[in-house]
């Protein structure tokens, strides 16, 4: 029942002791808008603080259709018989405007699903994108905190999502098709500026040679691309959900890299910065809120924007009236 409050001990209790309908039921109420909930989530959050995890956070993107769920099933079940425990998470910005999750598609990673040592989570359908960032990264609080130690962190290849993915964990990994040429050519630079890997998938059947030789392309233009983590050379590599070829040498790659990058303390940094820029972001956030919702703003407003749009004034001198009328309000 999502209408009620939920107990907070007994939320806590389960997280601890890594019941996993616990932890649903826990996600459920940090995903709700209602601000009764959104207080006793905060103090589970608050309570769940102290719980130190050894986790890797990794993101992973891609078109649709680039083989992200087949991929994660392959990767997560081999993670899980190696002894991890794997949460997914999706970040699908759209889903709320599709009215349904196409990536918490329930017929997706159904063996995975299954699997007593993983846990799947559909995408928050918050209608703004800062909702789903602070739901998102909430979530992983809540997972790790129940033991999860692989915590991946789907998302569709639209460019403001893959950035916000990039800002809350370690490794992001970008997952592409062969036959890319012009692909490759059309793919913002960005984008692959933000991969720690890039893996060509479905590198299998007569797939293959046409995988390894858009590999090799890929590692060409990665040569003239700032790598996204200090220390770190992204290269690209090949992969088959299929025949699981590559699915170990992944996971290899991601055991180099916080080897690599624990040592020479670039992991803990991220961390650091990204919550540091975390609360930059919510501070902005309650900020523009704050001004939007002030009722001087919201009277002065509009015959502001008018004058400005007519061209009667500069808006610079606009916005500064505005704010002039602001700060005495927030006097009163
Ligand atoms: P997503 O939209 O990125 O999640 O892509 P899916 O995982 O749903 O995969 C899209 C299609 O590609 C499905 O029909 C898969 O069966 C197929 N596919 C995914 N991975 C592989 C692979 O490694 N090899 C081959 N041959 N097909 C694959």
């Amino acid at each position: 029942n999502t209408g009620s409050i939920p107990d907070i001990d007994d939320l806590y209790k389960g997280i601890i002791e890594r019941d996993r309908a616990k932890l649903a039921r826990a996600i459920t109420l940090i995903e709700s808008n209602a601000s009764r909930h959104f207080e006793s989530a905060q103090m589970l959050l608050e309570k769940l603080q102290s719980i130190k995890a050894d986790s890797i956070r990794i993101g992973i993107s891609g078109v649709p259709g680039a083989g992200k769920s087949t991929f994660i099933e392959a990767l997560g079940t081999y993670l899980c018989s190696k002894g991890h425990r794997v949460a997914v998470l999706a970040v699908d910005p759209s889903s709320s405007l599709s009215g349904g999750s196409i990536l918490g598609d329930k017929t997706r990673m159904e063996a995975l699903a299954k699997n007593p040592r993983a846990f799947i989570r559909p995408s928050p359908t918050s209608g703004t994108l800062g909702g789903v960032h602070r739901k998102t990264r909430e979530s992983i609080t809540l997972c790790e905190a129940a033991g999860f130690d692989v915590i991946l962190v789907e998302t569709v290849g639209v460019g403001q999502s893959e950035a916000m993915v990039r800002e809350m964990v370690d490794f992001f990994l970008l997952l592409v098709l062969t036959g890319a040429g012009d692909e490759l050519q059309g793919m913002k630079k960005g984008i692959m500026e933000l991969a720690d890997a890039i893996i060509v998938n479905k590198a299998d059947g007569s797939n293959l040679p046409y995988a390894q030789k858009t590999k090799n392309e890929y590692n060409g233009i990665l040569h003239f691309i700032q790598p996204a983590t200090a220390g770190w050379e992204t290269k690209a590599y090949t992969c088959s959900s299929l025949t699981l070829d590559g699915i170990e040498e992944f996971w290899q790659v991601i055991g180099k890299f916080r080897e690599v990058c624990g040592n020479s303390g670039v992991l803990q940094q991220r961390r650091k910065d990204q919550l540091k820029d975390w609360m930059s972001s919510l501070i902005t956030e309650q900020l523009t809120n704050l001004f939007y919702q002030s009722h001087v703003v919201q009277k002065f407003l509009p015959e502001a924007q008018k004058e400005v749009m007519a061209g009667n004034k500069p808006a610079v001198k606009a916005v500064q009236e505005l704010f002039d009328h602001f700060r005495d309000a927030m006097k009163e």
